[in-house]
């Protein structure tokens, strides 16, 4: 439920903020900022904790300086009322409330401790048809909710399902307003947003409704069901270009095996004329998705589970690197920051730890917010043993600032390619996950040489258990996390 806006500590005289239109509040009067738990293209998400009463929540930190006009301003104000309005819905994340600062925009929601869907997936290590029906069966529900009470998402993907908890059957929870929208009975709209993957066919022809949501479920479960996307190409434009083609492969392993009543529901979602697409109730009457329906009990292709860890192991690799490519400060900060750092470390030694970093911080004048602090030691501090070695880390945020896109690519490859050999090994790979707080105790070699010697000939990385730089760029420009894909508007160019 929304309990916002918590006025309790706000004088009655503090200025309006321009973007929520309510006086300015200071969030971390009632909670403490802790860990990064995720990021996309304006938002990063921390942990957060009550001062009061200890309950954890989660904190979606907006840059106001990242708001660069009206419309910008305009999409994070309806994610709060989109939040607002969906708040109570099962499976759908409570917001708590919302915040607004000189430097930030803070909502505050309900914490999903469990992880993201495909983890859960991966996780269990088997998986049949009638598990994939009971998974669509949630995230069809849960579509029906919001397209009743009047709210397109426009970018459904994996990446935005979030688990509750850490149990077994913990409820799934999708996430992320921030492309959604109000609409109307037969209201179109024409602006290109979501994710390169999910996107429907009429998305790019700029006229839209509802039925959007659909097909990007419908690429979820082609996803779900045979481990690879269903439009794929080496770059944005050619996934496009199949996109708009809509030819589905039910002829490429394992589709062979999979029940005929599957392959109808996905034809039927991923139908490219949003007329005859069915709805999300239509859906949920699917022979296939009904619970003791047709969905065969029998195990899947052990390639589709193997498929499947590579997915997100690259999207996983993928966000790594988009955070390091992220460069979020000015060459001025990081200048500032560098001869901070210098002051602190009293013997010259190049490192300095976490608690020195903190009284430094407190002591001086800095530009950047404590958040930003915080989530650059956490960036920084490449072990997790509490020091820090500066003078690389703040190197390469340098360079990162000072490129361009390309240029980018070719230093966080060098980044993650940690002894110069061309290569990104499991190894390096691994490394970079536990830097970023990113590796979650899997075994890298064993989810990398599960993948090899698959036969999925679109596979461009990790064959031989390492990525060369052509396949990394590659590989970063397959857009199937928020990377440039996010807000992409009138600026994008149609295929
Ligand atoms: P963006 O609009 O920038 O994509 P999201 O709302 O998708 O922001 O959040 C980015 C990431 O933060 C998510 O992919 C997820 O990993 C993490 N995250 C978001 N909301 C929560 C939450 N309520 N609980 C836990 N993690 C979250
Ligand atoms: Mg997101």
């Amino acid at each position: 439920m929304v309990t916002s806006p918590p006025w309790k500590n706000s004088k009655s005289s503090a200025p309006m903020g321009p973007v929520l239109g309510r006086p300015m509040e200071d969030v971390t009067a009632t909670y403490t900022i802790g860990k990064e738990l995720g990021r996309g293209q304006f938002g990063v998400t921390y942990l957060c904790t009550d001062k009061e009463t200890g309950e954890q929540f989660a904190c979606k930190t907006i840059a106001k300086r990242k708001l660069v006009n009206k419309e910008d301003i305009e999409d994070v104000k309806r994610e709060v009322q989109l939040m607002q309005h969906l708040s109570g819905q099962p499976n759908i994340v409570d917001l708590k409330g919302a915040y607004e600062d000189k430097q930030s925009v803070h909502l505050v929601m309900e914490l999903c401790a469990g992880g993201e869907l495909f983890d859960r997936i991966i996780a269990k290590g088997h998986y049949t048809e009638r598990a994939a029906a009971s998974l669509l069966r949630t995230i069809v529900q849960i579509v029906h909710t919001f397209h009743n009470m009047g709210v397109i998402h426009r970018d459904l993907k994996p990446e935005n399902f979030l688990l509750l908890n850490t149990d077994e059957d913990a409820p799934l929870k999708v996430t992320d307003f921030g492309l959604s929208v109000f609409f109307k009975e037969g209201e179109t709209f024409r602006d290109i947003v979501g994710s390169a993957y999910y996107i429907a066919p009429e998305v790019l022809k700029r006229n839209y409704g509802p039925e959007v949501d659909i097909w990007s479920v419908g690429v979820m479960l082609y996803i779900l069901l045979s481990g690879v996307p269903p439009f794929w190409a080496e770059s944005e434009h050619g996934i496009f270009n199949a996109i708009l083609k809509g030819h589905i492969d039910f002829t490429s392993d394992p589709w062979p095996s999979i029940s005929p009543a599957a392959k109808d529901l996905v034809s039927n979602m991923l139908n490219s004329d949003p007329q005859k697409r069915l709805t999300a109730s239509e859906v949920l009457d699917h022979p296939w998705i009904k619970e003791d329906g047709e969905a065969p009990d029998k195990p899947l292709d052990n390639a589709v589970m193997n498929r499947l860890k590579q997915f997100r192991a690259m999207n996983q690799f993928k966000k790594v690197a988009l955070r390091v490519i992220a460069g979020c400060l000015s060459e001025e900060e990081i200048m500032g920051l560098k001869e901070m750092f210098r002051g602190m470390d009293a013997d010259n030694s190049g490192t300095i730890t976490i608690e020195e970093l903190k009284q430094g911080l407190a002591q001086q004048e800095t530009k950047i917010t404590e958040q930003e602090a915080q989530q650059l030691m956490e960036a920084a501090d490449a072990d997790g043993n509490g020091t820090i070695d500066y003078d690389e880390f703040i190197t390469a945020t340098m360079q990162m600032n000072r490129m361009n896109r390309e240029d980018h690519l070719y230093t966080a490859f060098q980044y993650f390619d940690k002894d110069n050999s061309g290569f990104i090994t499991t190894e390096e790979l691994e490394q970079a996950l536990r830097e970023f707080n990113m590796y979650d105790g899997r075994d890298m070699e064993e989810i990398l040489q599960e993948v090899d010697g698959d036969n999925y000939e679109e596979t461009v990385i990790m064959q031989d258990g390492r990525i060369n730089y052509d396949e990394f760029v590659a590989m970063m420009r397959k857009g199937s996390t928020e990377a440039a894909t996010k807000k992409r508007r009138d600026s994008m160019p149609l295929p």
